[in-house]
């Protein structure tokens, strides 16, 4: 898959459905970074940085963390030496104005997006996939503890951490962010087939069953860039 343009992928789809699980697998494998913005705010919460301490109550609540303060931060991450070949996206727009925002930011480097897969899944299914998702607090690596569980018990398998459950995972707040995705996220998905970038993936499969159709869709894609 060579292609000498950077590439941008932005991976769509409601909390749940997948994105952080096939966006690490995409940047394996195209040796390109994975920039979560959710990572990021994370990141800054364990960190205690004004930034962190800014956006706990939004994290906590379920809600977005502002606009501006959200596309500065990932602009930043884009601007690192790690991202000159380009990244995938996860979480990352989550609104109309971000997603403009990042356009713009493209565009002034005279770089395109590639694609935006849209991870569809249904409620039933994401609210299964949250409450049962456990994550290592040291290489961010994401298990389910039916779908996809560690070999051993509570512990990741690349580093021995203790996987802990994300306070924003619970019912409530899982139910507060999905409302939120549909809100205020879903509409990237016309604006995105407005603009000729969006692919719809079915997200219902197994992870290896998503990462095959998405490996087909990027590599279809990245193909075109090259052009
Ligand atoms: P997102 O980043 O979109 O919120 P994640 O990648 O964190 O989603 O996945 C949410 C949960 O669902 C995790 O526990 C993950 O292991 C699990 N998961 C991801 N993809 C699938 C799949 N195709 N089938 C079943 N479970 C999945
Ligand atoms: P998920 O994996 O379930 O989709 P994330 O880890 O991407 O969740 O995001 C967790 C929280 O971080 C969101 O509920 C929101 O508060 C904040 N967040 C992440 N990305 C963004 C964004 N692009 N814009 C605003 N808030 C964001």
């Amino acid at each position: 898959m060579a292609a000498t343009s950077p590439i941008y992928i932005i991976l769509l789809g409601a909390p749940g459905a997948g994105k952080g699980t096939q966006a690490r697998l995409l940047a394996e494998k195209l040796s390109i970074p994975q920039v979560a913005s959710g990572d990021l705010f994370r990141e800054n919460l364990g960190n205690n940085t004004p930034l962190g301490l800014l956006a706990k109550g939004y994290i906590d609540r379920g809600e977005l963390v502002p606009d501006d303060v959200t596309i500065r931060m990932v602009q930043e991450r884009l601007h690192r030496s790690d991202a000159v070949r380009g990244a995938i996206l996860d979480g990352f727009p989550r609104t109309i104005a971000q997603a403009e925002a990042l356009a713009r930011v493209l565009a002034q480097a005279d770089r395109r997006i590639a694609c935006v897969p849209y991870i569809r899944v249904s409620e039933k299914s994401l609210l299964a996939r949250l409450s049962g998702r456990w994550i290592c607090p040291i290489c961010q690596t994401t298990y389910h503890v039916l779908y996809s569980p560690p070999k051993v018990s509570g512990i990741c398998d690349k580093d021995g951490s203790i996987l802990y459950q994300r306070p924003d995972d619970t019912e409530e707040t899982a139910r507060n962010r999905l409302q939120v995705y549909f809100q205020q996220t879903a509409p990237l998905i016309e604006y995105y087939r407005g603009k000729g970038l969006l692919v719809e993936v079915d997200g219902e499969q197994s992870i290896e069953a998503v990462q095959g159709a998405l490996d087909d869709v990027v590599a279809q894609h990245v193909a075109r860039l090259a052009l």
